[in-house]
């Protein structure tokens, strides 16, 4: 099975859902490429250039075992995914996770279109492994498994529910140990 070439892909995102704000002149701000075989934890990430090491440049990384059998819209989706990290990282400048600019760019993203979606976490098929914490949300009261705490992250249906789809402080997430569930 022959990849995708994730380029044009690339630049045919950034046109449409981040305002060409990610090419400076023709040259992507970050490199995009597929993984060997051995990425199987994720979909994909986002790393900045400060941790590649002995390369100058930011890069975005998809996973080549987890989605090479998937539909395009689960590349189209991972890849916007970290686009939204390069995005905050490179054009906002911030050091944000999935926090309030991820939220909204990625409801605009959703909301703008119906070929993909992104999601915060990539719920895609992966080999399991057991989470370490559990969220929860204080407002609904419904808990996520997480594998490590993420600082800023909200219930999502509680922003969309109770404060029009924006992030909102309320919805933080509280973490407990995953081995106090009974
Ligand atoms: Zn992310
Ligand atoms: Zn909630």
């Amino acid at each position: 099975m022959t990849l995708m070439p994730l380029l044009p892909l690339f630049h045919c995102l950034n046109r449409q859902h981040f305002d060409g704000d990610l090419v400076r002149g023709t040259r992507p701000l970050v490199s995009v490429r597929w993984s060997d075989g051995r990425l199987r934890k994720t979909a994909g990430f986002y790393r900045r250039s400060s941790h590649v090491v002995g390369k100058q440049g930011s890069e975005i990384v998809l996973s080549k075992p987890v989605l090479e059998h998937l539909p395009q819209a689960a590349i189209e989706s991972t890849l916007c995914h970290e686009m939204i990290h390069a995005w905050i990282d490179l054009v906002l400048k911030l050091s944000e996770g999935h926090g309030p600019n991820f939220f909204s760019r990625m409801d605009t993203i959703n909301s703008s279109q119906d070929k993909f979606q992104v999601s915060v976490r990539h719920n895609f098929p992966v080999p399991p492994s057991s989470p370490k914490w559990r969220a929860i949300c204080p407002s609904c009261g419904r808990t996520f498994p997480y594998k490590r705490r993420v600082r800023g992250a909200a219930c999502r249906q509680c922003c969309n529910t109770h404060h029009g789809g924006f992030w909102h402080a309320s919805c933080l997430l509280d973490y407990e140990p995953a081995s106090m569930e009974a």
